[in-house]
C-alpha cells in the first residue's frame, strides 16, 4: 500500500525515451520494480557530471519507494570491455591505466570502484542491492552470444564477434537514428570488415602479438567481451529478461543502450525493457564535461575548496534532470548557501508532529510529475515561508527528505548549525591572522558577522555565536 495513501495519489509519471512521452508508470510486478542503472568504468575517479547521472538515478530510486514501490536496484561496474573508442577500436581503458601505472587491472578496478562508492556514499545515494562485475558474469555473456549465434545474428572478422544490426528489424529505434542516412554518411569506414558501420562488437579477440592481463576463453577464441553486452548479460542475470527500468546518461542513448536492445531482444525475442530514461549532461562553461575535454572537476576538489556534497545534490536537483546544467563556482556557492540556510532553518523548527497537508500533496505533485525536482525544492521553500505550525513543517520536510536526500534529518537536534559558508570565512580569517595580514582578517571578520555570527579570538583558535 502506498504509504501516502491520505493524499490524492497522483501516479508516478516517467518521461520513456523510447515513446518520448510522459508516461504513467506501471511496473510488471506491482511488488518489486526492477531497476538497472549503467554504472562507472572504473579506471578513473568519477567526475562531477557522471554524478549528476548518479544523483538523478537515485531520485529515481527515491521517487519509487515514496510512492509506495519496493526497488530491487542493480548497478553494474564496468571492470572490462570497455574501449578509448565507441567503435569498438581502441584499447580497453582499465588496461590502460593498469599499464600506465605498473599496477593490476584489477587493483585499479578495485581502487576505482572504492572511491566511487565512497562519492556516492557522500552524496547520500541510496546502495544498489547489488553491484555486479563484468569480469564476474563471462559465462553468462558468452551464453549470451551463442544464443545470438543460434539465431544466425552473429559473424566473425580478424578481430572478434560483431552483432550484424541489419538482422534485427527495429534496429536504432530508442535513438530514432536514421539508418540509411549513416550508412550513406559513413564516408570511412573505420573497421573495413564489419558488414554494416551501426554492427558491433559482442566479443573481441586478443591481440594475436600480446597477452592481455584480463582475457577469458571463448568458443570463437582468446579475448573478452564487450562493453554493451555486459549490460544485457547482468540485468537479465540480476533481474529477468524483462525489465521495468533502464536509466543512464543522455549520451548511453544512440550506441550503448541502442545495442543493449537489439542483442538483448534478438537473443530473448522479448521486450527487454519498458521504461528507458536518460539524464541530461552537466556542463562547465557550457561545453561537455569530460576527461577528453582536460575540463574535469571532481567531488574531491569540491571537498577540498570547502563545498560539501550535499551542496553539490542540492545544485543538482534545482534543475530537472531532462534539462543541461552548466557548473559554476558561483552557482556551487549559491546552493552551498540555499542548503546552509535550509538546514539551519530545519533545525530551529524543533521536533515533528503531524505535517502541512497541502504542501505534502504539492510535493507528491511535482515529484510524481517526471520527478521535477526545481518544483519540489520550490515547494520545500514555500512551506517553510508559510504560517503552519514549525513542528507540522518538520514533520513534512522530514518526509519531503526521504526522496530529496540532503541529510536533513541530521540537522532537527542540532541546536546552532554553522553554515560551511561561514565556516569557510572563519578558517581564511585564521589563515589571514597566521600570516600577520590584519586587514584582510578584519574584512572577514565584517563578512562573518553580516552572516549573523560574532566571532571570538581564543588560545584554542576562534569561537562562533550566534548573534
Ligand atoms: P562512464 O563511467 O563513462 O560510463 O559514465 C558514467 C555515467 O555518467 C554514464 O551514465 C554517462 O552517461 C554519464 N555521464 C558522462 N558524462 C556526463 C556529464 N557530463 N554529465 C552527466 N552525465 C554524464
Ligand atoms: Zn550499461
Amino acid at each position: 500500500m502506498p504509504k501516502t495513501a491520505t493524499l490524492q495519489l497522483m501516479p508516478l509519471t516517467l518521461y520513456n525515451t523510447l515513446s518520448r512521452e510522459k508516461e504513467v508508470f506501471i511496473p510488471i510486478d506491482k511488488d518489486l520494480v526492477s531497476f538497472y542503472a549503467c554504472g562507472p568504468t572504473v579506471y578513473n575517479y568519477a567526475h562531477i557530471g557522471n554524478l549528476r547521472t548518479y544523483i538523478f538515478e537515485d531520485i529515481v530510486r527515491r521517487a519509487l519507494q515514496y510512492n509506495g514501490f519496493s526497488v530491487r536496484h542493480v548497478m553494474n561496474i564496468t571492470d572490462v570491455g570497455h574501449l578509448t573508442d565507441d567503435a569498438d577500436a581502441g584499447e580497453d581503458k582499465v588496461e590502460v591505466e593498469a599499464q600506465k601505472s605498473g599496477k593490476s587491472a584489477n587493483d585499479i578496478a578495485e581502487f576505482y570502484t572504492n572511491a566511487f562508492k565512497k562519492d556516492l556514499a557522500d552524496l547520500n545515494i541510496l546502495e544498489p542491492v547489488t553491484w555486479p562485475k563484468a569480469t564476474e558474469q563471462i559465462n553468462e555473456q558468452i551464453t549470451l552470444i551463442q544464443k545470438l549465434e543460434d539465431k544466425g545474428y552473429i559473424y566473425q572478422t580478424s578481430d572478434g564477434v560483431y552483432f550484424d544490426t541489419s538482422k534485427f528489424k527495429h534496429y536504432g529505434r530508442l535513438a530514432r537514428l536514421n539508418l540509411k542516412g549513416q550508412q550513406e554518411g559513413a564516408r570511412v569506414v573505420r573497421n573495413e570488415e564489419k558488414k554494416n558501420p551501426t554492427d558491433f562488437a559482442l566479443w573481441k579477440f586478443s591481440p594475436k602479438d600480446q597477452k592481455r592481463q584480463m582475457e577469458w576463453e571463448s568458443p570463437w577464441g582468446t579475448g573478452f567481451p564487450g562493453w554493451h553486452i555486459e549490460c544485457s548479460a547482468m540485468s537479465m542475470k540480476e533481474l529477468g529478461e524483462t525489465i521495468d527500468i533502464h536509466a543512464g546518461g543522455i549520451d548511453h542513448i544512440p550506441v550503448h543502450h541502442t545495442n543493449e536492445i537489439a542483442q538483448s531482444e534478438a537473443a530473448t525475442g522479448k521486450k527487454f525493457v519498458n521504461y528507458w530514461l536518460h539524464g541530461e549532461f552537466l556542463l562547465i562553461d557550457k561545453g561537455r564535461m569530460g576527461k577528453s575535454e582536460g575540463n574535469l572537476i571532481t567531488l574531491e576538489t569540491l571537498k577540498e575548496k570547502g563545498f560539501s556534497p550535499l551542496a553539490y545534490r542540492y545544485f543538482v536537483l534545482q534543475a530537472h534532470y531532462r534539462t543541461k546544467l552548466n557548473f559554476s563556482w558561483e552557482a556551487i556557492e549559491a546552493a552551498q548557501s540555499a542548503l546552509d540556510r535550509l538546514c539551519e532553518r530545519v533545525s530551529e523548527l524543533g521536533k515533528p508532529i503531524i505535517g502541512c497537508a497541502e504542501y505534502e500533496q504539492k510535493f507528491l505533485d511535482a515529484i510524481n510529475d517526471d520527478l521535477n525536482t526545481p518544483q519540489a525544492l520550490a515547494v520545500v521553500w514555500d512551506m517553510l515561508k508559510s504560517d503552519n505550525p514549525p513542528a507540522a513543517k518538520q514533520q513534512s520536510i522530514q518526509k519531503f527528505d526521504r526522496v530529496l536526500g540532503l541529510g536533513l534529518d541530521n540537522v532537527i537536534h542540532r541546536p546552532t548549525l554553522i553554515p560551511k559558508t561561514v565556516q569557510k570565512l572563519v578558517s581564511e580569517r585564521e589563515e589571514a591572522r597566521a600570516n600577520n595580514e590584519w586587514e584582510e582578517a578584519d574584512r572577514l571578520r565584517d563578512k562573518i558577522e553580516k552572516a549573523g555570527f560574532d566571532v571570538e579570538d581564543t588560545a584554542e583558535g576562534s569561537k562562533l555565536k550566534k548573534q
